[in-house]
Parts: C-alpha cells; sequence; structure tokens
C-alpha cells in the first residue's frame, strides 16, 4: 500500500470493505494475482458473527480451491447426515456420501479468522478495528473514509460489508425500510448429552414453515441451535423472542438435546438477505458481494457458499480488464446464481404449506437412493435448479467426489 503524491491519502489496486467469507475471498484472489489489496473492517478478529456455523457441499468446494483446510478451524466438525423432520413428526435420515466432505460445521468466530489469515498470507494489508464511513466515485476510482486510516484511493472497492452494507447506505443505493427476506435466531447450548450431540438436525415446524429449526453439532457436547422464519410482516422482535423460548420447550427439540443441556449467553438475532435478483451488484467501480448483495439461498437462509462464490466472481471480474467491471460481475453472478434463487423462491411458496413439506419428508426418505439425492441436492452439491438448466449438466453429475478427500 502507497501514500500518493499529495501524502493525504493511501491508495490500492482495490480496497475490500469487510472481512467475512465474501471479503476474504475476494482479497486472497486478487493479492495471489499480484494486485494490491486493503481489506478494511470494523471488527476485530476473531469476532462473533449470528450464524449456524454450517458448510454446504457449495462452501466447502469453493474453500478447497482457495488453498483452505480444516484443520485451520480448531473445532471444525464434519458432518456425514442430515436428520430431517417432518411437521407431522417422522424422522428421515438422510447420508452424505463419504468419499469426501459433503457438509462440515465451523464456528464463524474461528472460521471467518482463518479464512482472514488466508488473505493475510496471500499478501492483503488486513486492517481490523477499521470502519467505513463515506465512500466517492470517480471516473478513475473510489474514495473511501476509513477510521484509523483515513482516506483510501483504489481502482475498485468490494463491499462485502454484509446485510446493512454501509457502502450501499453511503452511495445512496440502500433500499428504503428493507430488512432482509428471513429473520434468524441463534444460541449456543453446552452439555448435551441426547442424539443431537452428534446428529445435525432440520425440523420442520409446521408454524415456522417455510422456515425451520435447527441444532447443528460442534465438539464437545455443544450445538449450534436456531430458527429462522420469511418475514411475514407480523412477527416482530418480541414475538419472535417468545416464539423462540416456546420451540425450546417442545418435547422432539427436549429429547434431542438431552436433560443436562445448557443455553450458553443470549439468544442472537440478524436477518438473512435472500433477494439476488433485486440487488445492485455493481454500481461504477464498486461490486456487491455476499450478504451486500443478498446473494443468501432464499430457502435454506444458507450464505457463506453464496458469499465465497460472490467473492471470487468479484475478483474475476476485476482480474478481467480495467473495462465494464460491474457489468461483467453482474452478468457472471446472475450465471451462477440467479436460476438457483427463482427455484428457491419457488420452493419456498410451495413449503409454507405443511402437507408440502410432509410430502418432500416422506419422498426424500423413500428409499436409500432418494435419501442419498436429497442430501446431496439440500447440501448444494449441485446448484439448485441444476435439473432445469442443461448448460450446468456434467457428466459426474450428482456423482463427484466430494472436496477434501
Ligand atoms: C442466524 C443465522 C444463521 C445462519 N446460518 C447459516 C449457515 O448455517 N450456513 C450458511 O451458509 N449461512 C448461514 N447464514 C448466512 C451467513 O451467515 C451469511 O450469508 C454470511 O455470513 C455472509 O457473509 P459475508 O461475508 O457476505 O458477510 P458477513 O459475514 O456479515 O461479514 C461482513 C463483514 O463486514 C464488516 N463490516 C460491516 N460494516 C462495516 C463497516 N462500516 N466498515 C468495515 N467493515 C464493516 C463486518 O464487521 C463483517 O465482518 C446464517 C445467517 C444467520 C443470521
Amino acid at each position: 500500500m502507497t501514500d500518493d503524491e499529495s501524502g493525504s491519502s493511501t491508495t490500492a489496486d482495490v480496497l475490500v470493505i469487510g472481512g467475512g467469507p465474501a471479503g476474504a475471498t475476494a482479497a486472497i484472489l486478487l493479492a495471489r494475482a499480484g494486485r494490491s489489496v486493503m481489506l478494511v473492517d470494523r471488527a476485530v478478529f476473531p469476532r462473533n458473527k449470528c450464524c449456524g456455523d454450517g458448510l454446504t457441499t457449495l462452501a466447502l468446494r469453493e474453500l478447497e480451491a482457495l488453498g483452505f483446510q480444516p484443520a485451520m478451524v480448531p473445532n471444525w466438525l464434519t458432518v456425514d447426515e442430515a436428520w430431517l423432520r417432518s411437521p407431522s413428526g417422522r424422522e428421515v435420515c438422510l447420508p452424505l456420501p463419504t468419499n469426501g466432505i459433503f457438509g462440515a460445521t465451523a464456528p464463524r468466530r474461528e472460521f471467518d479468522y482463518a479464512l482472514l489469515q488466508l488473505a493475510r498470507d496471500a499478501g492483503a494489508d488486513v486492517r481490523e478495528g477499521c470502519g467505513v464511513g463515506g465512500v466517492t466515485q470517480t471516473s478513475a476510482g473510489v474514495d473511501v473514509a476509513v477510521d484509523g486510516i483515513g482516506s483510501v484511493r483504489a481502482k475498485f472497492a468490494i463491499a462485502a460489508d454484509g446485510m446493512w452494507s454501509p457502502t450501499r447506505k453511503a452511495l445512496g443505493l440502500a433500499e428504503s425500510g428493507y430488512l432482509g427476506e428471513w429473520q434468524a435466531f441463534r444460541q449456543y447450548a453446552t452439555g448435551v448429552t441426547g442424539p443431537a450431540a452428534t446428529r445435525l438436525y432440520v425440523w420442520f415446524e409446521a408454524d415456522l414453515l417455510p422456515g425451520y429449526a435447527w441444532s447443528f453439532p460442534l465438539p464437545d457436547g455443544r450445538v449450534n441451535l436456531g430458527f429462522g422464519v420469511l418475514r411475514d410482516g407480523v412477527r416482530t422482535g418480541k414475538s419472535m423472542n417468545a416464539e423462540w423460548a416456546g420451540l425450546l420447550e417442545r418435547p422432539h427439540i427436549r429429547a434431542s438435546l438431552g436433560p443436562d443441556a445448557q443455553l450458553q449467553d443470549r439468544v442472537a438475532a440478524w436477518p438473512i438477505p435472500g433477494g439476488i435478483d433485486r440487488a445492485t451488484l455493481g454500481a461504477g467501480r464498486v461490486l456487491f458481494v455476499g450478504d451486500a448483495a443478498r446473494a443468501s439461498d432464499v430457502m435454506t437462509g444458507e450464505g457463506i457458499g453464496q458469499a465465497l462464490v460472490t467473492g471470487r466472481l468479484a475478483a474475476e471480474a476485476i482480474l478481467g480488464s480495467d473495462v465494464a467491471v460491474a457489468s461483467r460481475y453482474e452478468k457472471s453472478v446472475r450465471a451462477h446464481l440467479l436460476a438457483d434463487h427463482r427455484m428457491s423462491k419457488l420452493l419456498n411458496g410451495w413449503l409454507a404449506r405443511p402437507w408440502v413439506a410432509r410430502g418432500a419428508v416422506r419422498v426424500a426418505g423413500t428409499s436409500l437412493w432418494t435419501r442419498r439425492m436429497f442430501a446431496r441436492w439440500m447440501f448444494e452439491d449441485e446448484p439448485r435448479a441444476i435439473f432445469l438448466t442443461p448448460t450446468r449438466w456434467h457428466k459426474n453429475l450428482l456423482r463427484r467426489p466430494g472436496p477434501f478427500q
């Protein structure tokens, strides 16, 4: 990083705003390609992020390509099956293939720290505790006011600053009243001795559909518990807090956790933006990635895989050429994610009906083959809309070995 001639601002080829999975991925790839990259985050890592800590096959494939290793996360847990419970109480176990890692849990505090370390190792200048304030654009670059640094001038900026994206606001691109498509709650528990100590549960409760509650296992009897619901304009923060307390009292959830489970800290709540079809993806020399691009899957609320994908696509767009970067980026994001987003949106409409959720769990559990295929599809081993987009078919469709073999 250099000071410009006047000595009043720091310059970089690319300024990445936000050091979560989306920003770290972009920084890793750009720095490895020889660009000077500054990444700023207002938080100091390791930091907590309200999340289920679940990694899908999509996320794992992207991580493997980045050279990330599971051993970099002390409390990594590989998941080899998922347990679905339908609104009628039917439980189905969906086994994931064993030739590689198709699912995992990794506490975000550790996972994001490790990924950011990879960005540092690649040569990115990572500055923590540095929040971004004003953002202005000229035809030649982007000027960003950063706490503790001053003015940073870059040819391009990547806004990886999450759901509330201060960059989007600073550029006057925020949609007034937008609160995300989902609202989700998360709390850790310890002392879990019931089956949830090792099983990944997804509970389709009739009153949450098309949302769901989950328990994702972590090492040493810890679990990540939570629930997510589509915003309906009726639920309030207060009512969802009460809903959370009620959920934890449900007999099947209590039985899964066991009698000694203890909740840790306070429940955390955060929105999930799943509206890539309506999001601003690029504006001049600024590209939006991850939650700042509303890239999460609107059916499951998972967004780490999509954050990694959009971070990579933004880096690729910048590395391609200096011309029409924003439109090239938008085009590649739409090609990668739009059909899947539309499929998820369509399925959400159906899953809102309890009889459909019951039927889906029943069909998924028909045979070992259906259980295996459903597990692969659910964990995004292939894109959601793969069967409707023949251009993405390949000869190992639903047969690919997993990452990290
Ligand atoms: C309860 C819940 C459960 C979830 N469970 C899962 C799950 O199990 N699996 C999954 O795949 N996804 C899950 N998600 C979604 C997932 O957490 C997000 O999609 C993902 O974190 C998006 O990554 P990101 O890098 O875009 O943003 P973030 O991880 O939010 O990172 C944004 C970064 O920007 C920084 N920042 C913000 N403002 C500024 C500023 N002014 N200046 C500088 N830096 C700034 C923040 O400090 C932060 O580090 C869940 C979400 C919620 C709310």
